[in-house]
């Protein structure tokens, strides 16, 4: 999303530009006409962002290379020391245009926040077919893209890097314009892919007013604190099929733990809430936060157990359950509890394994592995490896 939406606003600013999805690394001449390559990068990307780095320093030494993305904001320092020539911090369109334009100068840092005002007089996301077809996405064999209806969570949880970021929100008009665009592009489902988009009920009749004109099925993630009959009937009745939430934990000394700032009876309330309406929910779980034990994770599969006997009947009319996915906690250096565990707090009961700066840093690879760098006093990490694949095994197969 955020590579589409820089296209844009570069063709719209009269900045021509290209978007590589694999970038050539056997290839590297083919670059030279480039005056800038812009790499977005996230934190498991980083030794590709860096191999493109050093290639080009070697083998296109004329070309400025830019660093954005979630790594260059959380691993400023590290950025630093690599030799980028800008690094840019947070939004991404109006530093590109000061740099492509000449205007940055040598300025290496940039940080330019875009205000909710500036973001919906932008173009709306670049999504040319062919670019959008290298991304597959289904929720209940419905194809589909995905949009951003906002940025930013108000939410404390001290295990997320976008926690108590500033909320801003694209107007329902600027979203109908995306839903349209993906629904020419042959898509029927939509993603909506913002933090929590049921923040409050006004937003909710808001976005759902506009949703239910075009006519499409959707999947977005809401939150047990905020959820109601009130907004599951509007979420229903506009087209949403299944929602996604970070429940974390079946331990409320956890969620507390946490900030989460829900409670595990929340949590199950969402689930009736949804399923009585015909949504699915996908529940996401996070093993190995501060202080998980045997017992909180006979709390987190007596949760699984509730939410998959559950039984809906699903968009195409047959009987279906709901779903969840299972991570292993990994300390971002943009996390509250990584900042604790680096100033020294005893009161974190939670320990490094290994360094993670030195990793991949991927809390999810491929066929749901985990990169596991902690520990807790009662858990190694080999258990917290045991226990994410047998709650997997037991519960996704029922
Ligand atoms: S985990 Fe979800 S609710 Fe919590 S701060 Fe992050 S995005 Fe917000």
């Amino acid at each position: 999303m955020g590579i589409m939406a820089l296209h844009a606003y570069l063709k719209g600013s009269g900045i021509e530009s290209s978007i590589e999805i694999d970038f050539d690394f056997e290839h590297v001449e083919k670059y030279i006409d480039y005056s800038h390559l812009c790499i977005s990068c996230m934190t498991p990307q980083k030794d590709q962002a860096y191999h493109i780095l050093h290639l080009s320093r070697q083998f296109l030494p004329e070309i400025c290379v830019v660093i954005g993305g979630p790594h260059a904001s959380h691993y400023l320092e590290e950025c630093r020391s690599q030799p980028f020539d800008h690094i840019v911090v947070g939004d991404g369109e109006l530093a590109l245009e000061e740099i492509l334009t000449g205007r940055a100068g040598t300025q290496r840092v940039l940080e330019r926040p875009v205000t909710e005002k500036q973001m919906n007089t932008f173009p709306i996301p670049y999504r040319e077919k062919s670019f959008l077809n290298h991304y597959e996405f289904y929720f209940q064999g419905v194809r589909a893209s995905t949009l951003l209806t906002s940025k930013g969570c108000p939410m404390s949880c001290t295990f997320c890097e976008d926690a108590r970021t500033k909320v801003r929100m694209y107007t329902p008009e600027y979203v109908g314009r995306q839903i349209e665009d993906i629904k020419n592009a042959g898509y029927q489902g939509v993603m909506f892919f913002d933090d929590v988009m049921t923040l409050s009920k006004k937003r909710v009749y808001d976005l759902t007013q506009e949703i239910v004109k075009h006519d499409i099925l959707y999947r977005c993630f809401g939150h047990a604190r905020t959820m109601t009959n009130e907004i599951a009937d509007m979420l229903q009745q506009s087209g949403c099929i299944e929602t996604g939430v970070g429940m974390e934990t079946g331990s409320q000394r956890i969620l507390d733990t946490v900030m989460k700032k829900t409670t595990v009876a929340q949590n199950r309330q969402y689930v009736l809430t949804c399923n009585a309406r015909g949504i699915r929910v996908k529940a996401f779980f996070i093993l190995g936060l501060p202080g998980e034990t045997r017992e909180t994770i006979a709390e987190t599969e007596q949760f699984l157990q509730f939410l998959m006997a559950q039984k809906l009947i699903g968009h195409h009319g047959k009987v279906i359950h709901n779903d969840f996915d299972m991570t292993i906690f990994f300390p971002y250096s943009g996390t509250e509890i990584r900042r604790r565990m680096d100033a020294g707090a005893m009161d974190v009961d939670l320990m490094f394994t290994t360094n993670p700066d030195l990793k991949y840093g991927f809390y999810k690879g491929a066929r749901g592995s985990s990169e596991i760098v902690v520990r807790t006093s009662g858990l190694s990490a080999e258990d917290l490896r045991e226990t994410q694949q047998r709650l997997l095994q037991t519960y996704k197969a029922l």
